[in-house]
């Protein structure tokens, strides 16, 4: 049994996230796979009627749940970043979530910005290191405001959390890769202390996984990489910002942010599910929203909690719903949102 709580948040967030639920929810009655969801108000409405954020007696209520099902937060009436930092942010460092898993992966060849890609070829995962790195914080001015003025913004490695990350990325490629093949993406010949670190973790830890290939690519070259072969990589563990940007470029690749979806991970303690694109306020309340992304996270939360052969028939639904243009208006279709995910759940009960 796996208590889930659920954040639909903000603008597109609930309508989206509602399409994930209704599939959770067949599969649920369907197995009897014990799944309980609670929801959780969290977002611009609380924020503005109460001055809520993310109060710690909420904090510690979703400490006794086994993970988190996420919409989006965000919205155009509150200052930019203060939910983003005040809820995501909270939540990633309270659980210490430090894997941020993507998977780029393309449902429909139409959608791929590359000439004659099939969708086997954009077809794998990037481990990226979620709590250090050059996005730790550290740093500072000298001189400030001053024309001789020096900002300083250091790269934080510490051989645990280097380490962490990388067994993690072993352990997912031994169970999920395709090869299985681990690449490491750096900038090692560079950034000759933090990544040489790097390196020798990733080669000291690759002792213990012989069964999986190991690859090392330069920051630089992987981007031209994934647009030429894209079809070359299986599961890539990288840096916190390099993570952040090749990811970027691996969502266009796989049809933009309508289809991208996120795991933020901390295999002991909760980890969090989420599509990748925000709260969408332009397009809020007129059910015209994609609910793909959301659909998708919802079968990567299936695939954490162990239930790989539901998340894959989650991913088989919403293949055969763009095959038949059962889809939204942003990717070409026609219909609602509501529409999609109840187009989806009737796939799967014909395909049972
Ligand atoms: P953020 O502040 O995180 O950037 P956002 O609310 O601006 O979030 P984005 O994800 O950046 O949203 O999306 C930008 C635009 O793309 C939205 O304003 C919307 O028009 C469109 N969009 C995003 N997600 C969806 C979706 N699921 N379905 C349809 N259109 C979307
Ligand atoms: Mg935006």
């Amino acid at each position: 049994m796996s208590n889930i709580a659920y954040i639909p948040g903000d603008g597109i967030g609930e309508e989206v996230t509602r399409q994930g639920i209704k599939v959770l929810n067949y599969f649920n009655d369907l197995h009897q796979l014990g799944l309980k969801f609670e929801k959780f108000d969290l977002g611009a409405e609380r924020y503005l009627k109460t001055g809520d954020i993310l109060p710690d007696d909420v904090l510690n209520k979703l400490e006794t749940f086994d993970a988190i099902y996420l919409g989006a937060v965000g919205d155009p009436r509150v200052e930019p970043g203060i939910l983003e930092k005040g809820i995501l942010l909270k939540l990633r460092f309270y659980f210490d979530q430090y894997i941020n898993l993507r998977p780029i992966k393309l449902y429909k060849e139409e959608f791929c910005p590359l000439k004659g890609k099939k969708l086997q070829d954009i077809d794998f995962t990037v481990v990226r290191e979620n709590t250090e790195g050059i996005y730790a914080g550290v740093g500072g001015f000298l001189k400030k405001d001053t024309p001789d003025e020096i900002a300083t913004q250091e790269m934080i490695s510490t051989r645990k959390g280097v380490d962490r990350i990388i067994k993690y990325a072993f352990e997912y490629a031994r169970e999920f890769g395709k090869e299985p093949k681990l690449t490491v993406c750096d900038k090692s010949n560079v950034l000759t202390y933090a990544h040489n670190l790097w390196q020798r973790a990733f080669k000291e830890m690759g002792q213990n996984y012989q069964d999986v290939k190991q690859d090392h690519f330069l920051v630089d070259a992987i981007t031209m990489k994934m647009v030429r072969n894209p079809e070359i990589f299986d599961v890539v563990v990288t840096c916190n910002i390099f993570g952040d940007i090749i990811t970027d470029l691996g969502a266009e690749i796989q049809g933009g942010m309508g289809m991208a979806v996120s795991g933020n991970i901390n295999p002991d303690s909760i980890s969090m599910f989420e599509p990748v694109h925000g709260s969408a306020p332009d397009i809020a309340g007129q059910n015209i929203a994609n609910p793909l992304a959301a659909v998708l996270a919802a079968a990567m939360m299936l695939r954490q909690l162990g239930e790989s052969r539901l998340a894959d028939q989650t991913e088989k639904a919403v293949v055969t719903a763009l095959e038949n243009n059962m889809i939204t208006s942003d990717i070409g279709g026609e219909l609602s949102t509501d529409q999609v995910g109840d187009y989806l759940v009737k796939t799967l009960k014909s395909n049972e």
